[in-house]
């Protein structure tokens, strides 16, 4: 869920978007076009880029602090934008202040949670009302993650390429440890070198029987079970993500993954004592991009 933080007048507006974590993600398939079908479940976290949105001139001007991404097309954020008011008709006027906290290229859904906050402020500050399943059927079009943080789910199953929802169960006890360890991935580069063809592969078939289904209350043990498939890829190439998950189990974690296409981390701890230990190991390690957050309620 995006929410609103601050409303100084209706020309102006601040809402956070929020980062996600994969408390597991199978990849089943690729579809001819390129994509590929995945089961996942998606949990909201409470880590937030900020976005300010003011009514202002007749362009789309973007600026951000706190990290290097690009102030033009090539950020979702100013796509989204583009995206609305070429949806709506409006004509475009907006300054939008990006602060960005989540790492990028993390795994944590970033730039799509910012999209959805884009589509959503924006809507709101030209009050259009374009109403939820069209946000969704725009979002979509943007990313294909996009979509659940336009939803105001906590954490939802993904299916499909990601994109078809449902609500699923929770995971308020625990505390999560991030552990970014600083370097980018490229999720495109992940899902390229994911070993599946386009036709059967026995590795994937086999697992046919095992499918997650049932996964409306997310254990510890079912995210152990389930894993990420595409952690093997990642690893492969930066093994120190293998070993960050061995150390946030030996620190206590009930169960430790690496985040969609990664590179980052988490661990689950049922108890805060034994996740602010952690947290503070890995911040000596790791410095800024370790971060301790509980689940993201909207
Ligand atoms: P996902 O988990 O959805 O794959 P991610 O967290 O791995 O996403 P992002 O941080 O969303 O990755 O960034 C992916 C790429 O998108 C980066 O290479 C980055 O340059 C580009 N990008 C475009 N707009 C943004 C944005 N607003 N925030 C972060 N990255 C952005």
């Amino acid at each position: 869920m995006i929410e609103a933080v601050l409303t100084t007048e209706t020309s102006s507006l601040s809402l956070k978007a929020p980062a996600k974590i994969n408390l597991f993600l199978k990849v089943l398939n690729r579809r001819p076009d390129g994509y590929h079908e995945i089961e996942s479940v998606m949990l909201k976290i409470a880590l937030f880029d900020i976005l300010r949105f003011s009514r202002h001139g007749k362009t789309i001007s973007l600026s951000c602090q706190g990290s290097k991404v690009s102030e033009g097309p090539e950020n979702l954020v100013y796509r989204a934008a583009e995206a609305f008011f070429s949806a709506t008709g409006k004509t475009p006027g907006v300054r939008i202040i990006l602060e960005k906290n989540i790492p990028v290229a993390a795994g944590l859904g970033g730039g799509s949670s910012d999209a959805a906050a884009v589509l959503l402020g924006l809507d709101r500050l030209f009050g259009v009302n374009l109403g939820r399943d069209r946000l969704l059927e725009i979002g979509l079009r943007l990313g294909a993650d996009v979509p659940f943080f336009v939803h105001d789910y906590s954490s939802a199953a993904a299916t499909n390429i990601g994109e078809n929802l449902e609500e699923a169960g929770l995971l308020h006890d625990y505390w999560i440890v991030l552990v970014n360890p600083g370097f980018a991935l490229s999720t495109k580069w992940v899902y390229e070198n994911f070993p599946l063809t386009s036709c059967a592969n026995p590795y994937i078939l086999a697992r046919g029987r095992n499918r997650s289904n049932d996964y409306h209350v997310v254990s510890p043990g079912l995210v152990e079970e389930f894993g990420n498939d595409l952690e093997a890829v990642s690893i492969s190439r930066y093994p120190e993500i293998g070993d960050i998950k061995k150390e946030l189990k030996k620190a206590g974690a009930s169960a430790a993954l690496m985040s969609g296409s990664g590179p980052t981390v988490f661990g689950l701890f049922p108890g805060k004592e034994e996740a602010q230990y952690s947290y503070e190991l890995f911040a000596r390690k790791y410095g800024k991009n370790v971060f301790l957050v509980r689940p993201y309620i909207p």
